[in-house]
C-alpha cells in the first residue's frame, strides 16, 4: 500500500500534523518510537492557551487520545532510514519493516546534548539525568544540581526545588536564554542557589554522584546532576536525502514547511525556527499537512 502521508514523530508537530491528515482525508500513518515528544517532560506548561498550567503528561495524554479516536494509524517503531524514487518515499524501520508514501512529514524533533565530561556516562542512572521530570522524585530532601541556562535548566530547576531540599543551577555565562518570567520566579526562590560563570569539569562519586568539580576549582557536594545543555535535531535518518540543513543540522524550510525535496516536509523542532514551543511545533504541523495535501492533489 503507498499512503498519501507519513508522518515521522509524534510530537506535538507530528500529532497535529496528523489530526489536520484526517481533516483533509489523507491516507495517513504515524511511525514513531514514542508518543507525545519532548513536551512530555514539562512539568508545567504556563504558555499554552487555554491552560494556566498543566503538566506536558497530562497535555500531551489529551493529543495523543485524540488522535487515536480518530483512528489514524499508528505504527511504534524506530525509523533508521527514509529514501525517494520514482516520487515515492520508502521509510525503513529498525526491524526492517518497510512503509511507502507519496509524501513524507518529518517530525522527529530534537535529541538532548550531552556534557562530555568525566563523569557523566559513569553516573548516568546514578544521579545523573537528563530528565527531571522522570527522575526529580527521586531526590526527595537531596541536593542537586541543574546544568545550563535555557528554558529547559530553569524549568527543571523549578521541577526539582518541590523535591530536592537546595537546587543549585550553573550556568556558563552570567546572563540566562530563558523567558524573563521564569527567571524572575527563578530568582526569587530561596531554594535555588546559581552560579554563573562556571563550567563542570567533572562528576565525581563512588557507586553514586557525590561531588561536581568546576572549572574553578570548587567542588560542590550534590547527589543529583541534571544536564540541561540543549539539544540537537534528530536528522540520522535522512542522511541518504540530501536534505538541505543550516549549519547546526536544523532542516531548512519555507514558510509552507517544505524542504528542497519535492514532497518532502518538516515541522517542529527538527527545523530551523526562531522560536521552539508547543504552539509554534503544533502551526508547523499544520502547516505541512496543508502543503502535503496540496502536494498530494497536484
Ligand atoms: P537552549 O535554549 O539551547 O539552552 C541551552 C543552555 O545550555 C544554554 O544556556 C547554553 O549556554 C548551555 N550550554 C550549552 N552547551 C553547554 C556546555 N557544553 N556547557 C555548559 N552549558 C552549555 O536549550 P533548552 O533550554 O533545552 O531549550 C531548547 C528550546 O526549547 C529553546 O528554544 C527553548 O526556548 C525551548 N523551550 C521552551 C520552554 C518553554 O516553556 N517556553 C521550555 C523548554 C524549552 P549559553 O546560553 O551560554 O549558550
Amino acid at each position: 500500500m503507498i499512503y498519501d502521508l507519513i508522518i515521522i514523530g509524534a510530537g506535538a508537530a507530528g500529532l497535529t500534523a496528523a489530526l489536520y491528515a484526517h481533516r483533509y482525508n489523507l491516507k495517513t500513518l504515524i511511525i514513531s518510537k514514542d508518543l507525545g515528544g519532548t513536551a512530555l517532560e514539562a512539568h508545567s506548561i504556563e504558555n499554552f492557551p487555554g491552560y494556566k498550567g498543566i503538566s506536558g503528561i497530562e497535555l500531551m495524554k489529551q493529543w495523543i487520545n485524540h488522535i487515536k479516536s480518530l483512528k489514524i494509524e499508528i505504527q511504534q517503531e524506530d525509523v533508521i532510514n527514509v529514501e525517494k524514487q520514482n516520487d515515492i518515499f520508502t521509510i525503513t524501520t529498525k526491524d526492517d519493516k518497510k512503509f511507502q508514501s507519496k509524501t513524507v512529514i518529518l517530525a522527529l524533533g530534537m535529541k538532548r546534548k550531552h556534557l562530555n565530561v568525566e563523569g557523566e556516562d559513569k553516573f548516568l542512572g546514578k544521579g545523573v539525568s537528563y530528565c527531571a521530570a522522570c527522575d526529580g522524585p527521586l531526590f526527595k530532601d537531596k541536593t542537586v544540581v541543574v546544568i545550563g541556562g535555557g528554558d529547559t535548566a530553569l524549568m527543571d530547576a523549578q521541577f526539582l526545588v518541590n523535591h530536592a531540599k537546595k537546587v543549585y543551577i550553573i550556568h556558563r555565562r552570567d546572563d540566562f536564554r530563558a523567558e524573563p518570567k521564569r527567571e524572575e520566579q527563578i530568582k526569587k526562590n530561596k531554594k535555588i542557589e546559581i552560579i554563573y560563570n562556571a563550567n563542570v569539569k567533572e562528576i565525581k562519586g563512588k557507586d553514586f554522584v557525590n561531588s561536581i568539580i568546576l572549572d574553578n576549582k570548587t567542588e560542590l557536594k550534590v547527589d543529583g546532576v541534571f544536564i540541561d545543555v540543549g539539544f540537537i535535531p534528530s536528522v540520522n535518518i535522512i542522511k541518504k536525502l540530501k536534505v538541505k540543513c543550516d549549519e547546526h543540522d536544523y532542516i531548512t524550510v519555507n514558510n509552507k514547511q517544505e524542504t528542497n525535496i519535492p514532497g518532502l516536509f518538516a515541522a517542529g523542532d527538527i527545523t530551523y525556527n526562531s522560536l521552539k514551543q508547543i504552539i509554534t511545533a503544533a502551526a508547523e504541523g499544520a502547516i505541512a499537512t496543508f502543503s502535503a495535501f496540496k502536494f498530494n492533489i497536484k
